[in-house]
């Protein structure tokens, strides 16, 4: 594809990217390697922002079968999470670790990691990402308690030397039993470390 090509036939949304190179980062964006850099990050947004199409209730379709008699806490360690700071549009990147105690109605637990996917494929605070899965699972499961412990790195803060490098920022969320008494709290929080 010639560049001309290239700069007539783009998108709305690839005139942005074309333009951000060169006003921002002061670029040439008719430079061979930025040709296709409109495009690319175009699609790479569109992957990233995939969480604003997804909605909690499809993904967490229960199932009570099996359910009955299961009152022990289930818990997914350290699903990585890839998110994008709404204040800088950076990336925060970590792992997320999320348990609950089923009340009558349990989940796949591939079903967890989407969830926390849904929520990272926003632009996000990270407190918005741990209340967004534990409200979710409230809501959808009615468990007798959740707990969610984010632990992440924020680009815009290490990359500006703002905090120490490999610095983690943890944030959690608590409800129910989780929340309120100190057996359940105490038993998810040793799974979480
Ligand atoms: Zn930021």
């Amino acid at each position: 594809m010639s560049a001309n090509l290239k700069t007539f036939g783009r998108t709305v949304n690839e005139d942005i990217v074309y333009d951000l190179l060169a006003n921002l980062a002061k670029e040439n964006p008719k430079r061979p390697g930025l040709l296709e850099t409109p495009a690319r990050v175009v699609k790479a947004w569109e992957f990233w922002t995939q969480g604003y199409a997804m909605n909690a209730a499809d993904i967490l379709k229960t199932f009570e079968d099996g359910a009955e008699g299961v009152d022990e806490m289930v818990v997914v360690k350290d699903i990585p999470i890839y998110s994008k700071c709404e204040h800088h549009l950076a990336d925060i990147f970590g792992t997320i670790t999320i348990g609950y105690i089923p009340n009558g109605k349990i989940v796949g637990l591939s079903k967890l990691s989407r969830l926390a996917d849904m929520h990272g494929r926003r632009l996000q605070v990270q407190e918005r990402i741990v209340n967004g899965v534990a409200n979710d699972l409230m809501e959808h499961l009615q468990p007798k308690g959740v707990g969610v412990v984010m632990r992440a790195r924020h680009m815009c803060m290490e990359s500006r030397g703002l905090c120490q490098q490999g610095h983690h920022t943890i944030t959690s969320a608590l409800r129910g039993v989780i929340k309120d008494e100190a057996r359940p709290r105490d038993e998810f929080l040793a799974f979480a470390r």
